[in-house]
């Protein structure tokens, strides 16, 4: 799900005499060129023209779609001289900083027809009270987090743009979703080298290759384990063995800010789970095998306690390493 920011009435920041809506849009439509040359991605788009969308609307047509991800473009603004990339997803906790991004994102909603009641309970001045109107969905932050630095990772390393890091705050487009999704600032309109750069052809080619090289290798990596759950309960499971010697399967079942005793009653009765923190995330895991056959059972338990969004990593040696090559190597 591509979403291109503001578009119509809705015109989003004009840094510089720049205008962020047809500069999304521009950046938007390249990075769906690009993808659907993979046969394996549709690719859908909340605007295709300059038309103004409500943001409950977006977030509406990503989840009627069943979309697997949502990717957001925008271009900030700021009365400084501040400059950089930034790629943020959900989240509480904003960093101490002198100005919200999302804040000023948010605002569109003013331009909305019966926003508080759309968005009831929300205060424009205060993002993180997004957080309150429901809980929490934590469901799809790691896959979020993964994709987002693998954004900025190609800002930094490919584009050798500022990298301002991954971020989280209370994003009402984010917040509308139920599937991982990011939310790209591909840089600064009122910093006028960044304006032009991205009001320009050769700017707005750069972004939508980096970000699609960038949903390409978060693909390879969470998608290659595809989740086959149309099976006939009656089947016998699996007897038969799938040993990688060197390789420790789990299931990575969910993911969040919370510390959680890796007991059953956590985890839907689930038992044999371990945890792993990185980053101010913590990671639960179902079962540990380096029997390819057997971690995919468990995989099938998991979805069907509820765990819908569960997939299977590999570990060598204790570090993670891309699930598809390892099972391009020969087992046994
Ligand atoms: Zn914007």
């Amino acid at each position: 799900m591509l979403d291109a920011g503001h578009g119509g009435k809705d015109p989003g920041n004009l840094g510089s005499g720049f205008r962020e809506k047809d500069i999304a849009l521009a950046i938007i439509l390249k990075v769906g060129e690009l993808l659907s040359k993979d046969k394996n991605i549709k690719v859908i788009y909340t605007r295709k023209k300059d038309v103004f969308v409500d943001l409950h609307e977006r977030g509406a047509i990503a989840n009627k779609a069943d979309a697997d991800l949502f990717v957001s473009v925008h271009c900030n603004s700021h009365h400084t001289q501040a400059n950089g990339t930034e790629t943020f997803v959900l989240g509480t906790k904003r960093e101490e900083t002198n100005f919200s991004v999302a804040k000023k994102e948010n605002e569109v909603i003013f331009l909305e027809e019966d926003y508080e009641k759309n968005y009831e309970g929300y205060d424009p001045n205060n993002p993180e009270s997004l957080i309150g109107l429901s809980l929490l969905m934590e469901d799809y932050l790691d896959q979020s987090i993964l994709l987002a630095s693998y954004v900025q990772d190609n800002f930094k390393n490919n584009l050798k743009l500022k990298s301002r890091g991954v971020k989280q705050e209370g994003f009402i487009v984010l917040h509308q979703t139920y599937m991982p999704s990011v939310l790209v600032e591909t840089g600064f309109l009122t910093y006028k080298k960044e304006g032009k750069y991205l009001n320009s052809k050769k700017g707005q080619s750069d972004m939508a290759s980096a970000i699609v090289d960038a949903i390409l290798k978060y693909k390879s990596e969470v998608v290659a384990d595809p989740i086959e759950v149309e099976e006939d309960p009656l089947d016998v499971p699996i007897e038969t063995t799938d040993i990688y010697p060197e390789i420790t399967f789990k299931v990575q079942i969910a993911a969040g800010s919370k510390l959680l005793e890796t007991e059953p009653y956590n985890f839907k009765g689930l038992g044999e789970i371990s945890m792993e923190k990185n980053e101010n995330i913590y990671r639960y895991f179902y079962g540990s095998t380096s029997d390819y056959n057997k971690i995919k059972e468990k995989k099938r338990e998991a979805i069907k306690k509820g765990y819908s969004t569960s997939f299977v990593i590999a570990l060598k040696n204790g570090e993670r390493v891309p699930l598809d090559k390892v099972l391009k190597t020969t087992s046994n």
